[in-house]
């Protein structure tokens, strides 16, 4: 994002649709709605977009979203790591389970694991070449009032504020949403006890991309009470996540740089000195980051209405935040177009429309983050080996398989009942 110089009497005082966040769902709606030519403005305190310290896994439904926007030709030309199969292993090395996208009837038979600001960057392009998009960097949404004929929007920059008058205000702020406190949303608004540490690096040209500790596989590792994951986002950047159960961060930087070291070398014998060769900047300087709970009973409040992580934050389990939050943003796009060039058609009527398609999808995600934090955070052993016995079973069974890979890939949503569970658990005893 580019510094824009606008100030706030720059702005029209009348939108169609005024944009509180671009995160991926707000970008995207804004992108959808540019296109069809209606009036948006979008608004977002941050002037720029950055590296994160992470990359992110778009799935083959947010892949279709980009093709849809003429957006994926492009980001392909990003760096960009193709994935179709995701390994997971004990923290013993010992494999559980590879998930392959491949055979399972989806759109696209892999998932992009990439920087997640090259995406946004390429939105943020798309809508300055809109003609009725106002993009407005270094604003922030402040509060708002509704009348008949709409929402009066306050909006703030560098201390100063300006209302401007809009159809419809869209909350894609995020799960600490200023609009969803406003709207005053009920639903659970929370913390997952288990947190993650993060870290991106460039493998140096001095060394080889042959040894397993710097291949481009995507591997999840589960051990009790601890996960490691290494992905790719090129061909020599990497980045990790290993979480830390019950939050406990003075502990594991109490633990020093040797111990984690150790941990990863455990899972990828030779990483720690990948780790060391590429700059390790110590436990105690890894980012971390706090998952949050948002599942709301209820997203549109007279002519206002929240999308992405400000209406269903989930865990990073599912790998589709960024994906849900995108297709939030193409659904509500099409209900506004409905509403918007019909006079005839209720705009509250198609907010209502929308948060009842979404609310139901989101839930069923929610129901699956929970248990698939409740079986992979857990440290009790029984858990750790009822769950390593189901794990590969899945393996070999090609229907269990293709379940969670098309839930995942987020093109349906098959979740195992319990006669899969069971079927796969005694699969897995006996091998
Ligand atoms: C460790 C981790 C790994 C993840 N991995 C994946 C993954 O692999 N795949 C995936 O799909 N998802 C993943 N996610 C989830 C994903 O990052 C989020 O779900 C996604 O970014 C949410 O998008 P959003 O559209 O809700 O906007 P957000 O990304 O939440 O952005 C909100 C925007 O609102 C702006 N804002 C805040 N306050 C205001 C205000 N008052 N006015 C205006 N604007 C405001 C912010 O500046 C920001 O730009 C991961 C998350 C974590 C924590």
């Amino acid at each position: 994002m580019i510094p824009s110089g606008k100030d706030l009497l720059s702005l029209d005082h009348e939108y169609d649709v005024i944009v509180a966040g671009a995160g991926p769902g707000g970008l995207t709606l804004s992108c959808f709605l540019g296109k069809r030519g209606f009036r948006v403005l979008l608004v977002d305190p941050r002037e720029s977009m950055s590296p994160l310290g992470r990359g992110e896994l778009i799935q083959p439904l947010g892949l279709g979203i980009l093709e849809d926007l003429g957006l994926l030709g492009p980001l392909l030309l990003q760096e960009h790591v193709r994935y179709d199969q995701f390994h997971f292993f004990g923290f013993d090395r010992k494999p559980l389970m590879t998930s392959s996208y491949q055979g399972k009837g989806l759109t696209y038979d892999w998932a992009l694991s990439v920087e997640p600001y090259l995406q946004d960057s390429l939105m943020w392009k798309m809508l300055e070449s809109l003609p009725s998009v106002t993009l407005f960097p270094g604003g922030r949404y402040l509060s708002h009032e509704t009348r008949d004929n709409g929402v009066y929007v306050q909006i703030e920059k560098r201390g100063g504020v300006q209302t401007i008058q809009g159809k419809v205000l869209v909350g894609d702020d995020g799960r600490d949403s200023r609009l969803r406190k406003n709207l005053a949303l009920p639903g659970v608004v929370k913390e997952y006890k288990d947190s993650y540490v993060s870290w991106s690096f460039e493998i140096p040209e001095n060394l080889s991309l042959e040894s397993p500790a710097s291949d481009m596989s995507a591997r999840y590792y589960l051990g009790p009470g601890e996960i490691f994951f290494l992905f790719a986002t090129s061909s020599r950047k990497r980045f990790f996540l290993y979480m830390l159960k019950d939050r406990k961060i003075d502990e594991f930087v109490s633990r020093g740089n040797s111990d984690f070291l150790k941990r990863v070398d455990q899972c990828i014998p030779g990483l720690g000195d990948v780790l060391i060769s590429a700059g390790f900047p110590g436990v105690s300087a890894l980012k971390e980051w706090v998952i949050q709970k948002v599942d709301l009973e209820q997203w549109a409040k007279d002519y206002a209405v929240v999308i992405g992580d400000a209406a269903h934050a989930t865990n990073p389990h599912v790998a589709q935040g960024r994906n849900q939050a995108m297709e939030d943003g193409r659904l509500l796009a099409s209900h506004l177009e409905t509403a918007l060039s019909n006079p005839s058609t209720s705009l509250l009527d198609e907010l209502r429309k929308f948060e009842n398609i979404r609310i139901t999808k989101t839930k069923a995600l929610h129901h699956l983050a929970d248990e698939m934090c409740f079986v992979w955070n857990s440290d009790n052993p029984l858990i750790v080996w009822g769950r390593e016995q189901v794990f590969r079973g899945i393996s070999k069974t090609p229907s269990l398989n293709r379940k969670i890979v098309r839930t995942i890939a987020g093109e349906d949503f098959l979740p195992l009942s319990l006669f899969d569970r069971i079927n796969a658990f005694l699969k897995g005893l006996m091998q």
